[in-house]
């Protein structure tokens, strides 16, 4: 029985995004066209989405003790996502500073800041959060020996662990026979496959092998998903929409699968209903909120399936 709770075990990072006619070269000073400022992570994304569509979330992370840190804690409050978890560090909350050019190309510095202090003894200090979730949600902004942690805590108590590989580091590999359901999108999943040339399916395949995974759900952008387990493959047609602006696709696919399988959704169905709250997050333009909420993406599954 599943009682609808996802952990997700994330990185907070403000994303302070600027505007540029182009990069500036070494020395040089440039004048920006435009600048916004949004809160962001991976692990935040995850979780937003996952409460949206009706899971009971919890999050554990570190934000500094900052304003920037305020910000968030006060987003988890407007969100419900239970933040006794989230440490407030000296460090300073973690940023990412995307430069945009016009064509819409992007170069990115992020520093991680207080999500580098998330320590696997913290976990062990949140070991029963892990262990009386449905699904824990892990990503990679956070260090690889916390994150292993948090995987091992909750395999041991049974608890589904689901990996979202971004962005993959040298370290990955450390995770390999402590996940169940792998969800990678293609250039991801072609970085751990150790032949990486082939095409979806067999990358699924070999994924599936090389890491001990009972699924692994490939994420393909404007073509949908991929469901590959010891039965086959499956693939999810991508839900037609004009997409406006992709960014965070993959972390609403995510935290909306997670919460559909802690609701106790069929595995198939719980990729559908991911691949529409995933599809409906790329018609929204930049700036207005793009994560969808449960009765709409219900809605839109629906119809799909009497259409
Ligand atoms: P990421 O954002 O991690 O690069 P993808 O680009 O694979 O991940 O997108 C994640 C999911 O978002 C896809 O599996 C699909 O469900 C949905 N999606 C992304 N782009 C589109 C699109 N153009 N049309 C419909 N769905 C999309």
């Amino acid at each position: 029985m599943t009682n609808g709770s996802v952990c997700v075990l994330g990185s907070f990072m403000m994303d302070l995004i600027t505007q540029a006619p182009r990069r500036p070269v070494s020395g040089e000073t440039l004048i920006g066209t435009g600048f916004s400022q949004h809160l962001g992570g991976k692990g935040l994304n995850q979780a937003v989405a996952a409460a949206r569509s009706g899971a009971r979330v919890r999050m554990i992370g570190a934000v500094g003790d900052d304003e920037y840190g305020d910000q968030f804690l006060q987003r988890l409050e407007h969100e419900r996502i239970d933040a006794a978890h989230v440490m407030t560090t000296p460090r300073g909350t973690g940023v990412g500073l995307p430069l945009v050019e016009p064509g819409g190309e992007n170069s990115i510095v992020v520093v991680p800041r207080a999500n580098l202090a998330v320590s696997p003894a913290d976990i062990r200090a949140a070991a029963p959060v892990l262990e009386a979730s449905d699904v824990v949600l892990l990503q990679q902004e956070l260090p690889i020996s916390t994150i292993c942690e948090a995987a091992r805590i909750a395999r041991a108590a049974d608890v589904t662990v689901m990996l979202n590989p971004a962005p993959v580091v040298d370290r990955t590999f450390e995770l390999r026979g402590l996940i169940d359901i792998l969800v990678p999108n293609e250039p991801e999943a072609r970085a751990l496959a150790s032949d990486s040339d082939g095409a979806p399916d067999a990358l699924g395949k070999t994924l599936l092998a090389e890491w001990g995974l009972d699924r692994v759900v490939l994420t393909l952008g404007s073509e949908g998903a991929l469901i590959v387990d010891d039965d086959g493959w499956r693939p999810v047609a991508a839900y037609p929409v004009a997409a406006v602006d992709t960014v965070g696709a993959g972390d609403v696919f995510c935290g909306s699968l997670a919460a559909g399988l802690a609701r106790g959704d069929l595995f198939s169905s719980a990729v559908r209903y991911a691949n529409v709250a995933a599809a409906v997050s790329v018609i929204r333009q930049g700036g207005a909120d793009p994560v969808p909420v449960f009765d709409e993406i219900t809605a839109l599954v629906e119809q799909g399936a009497d259409g």
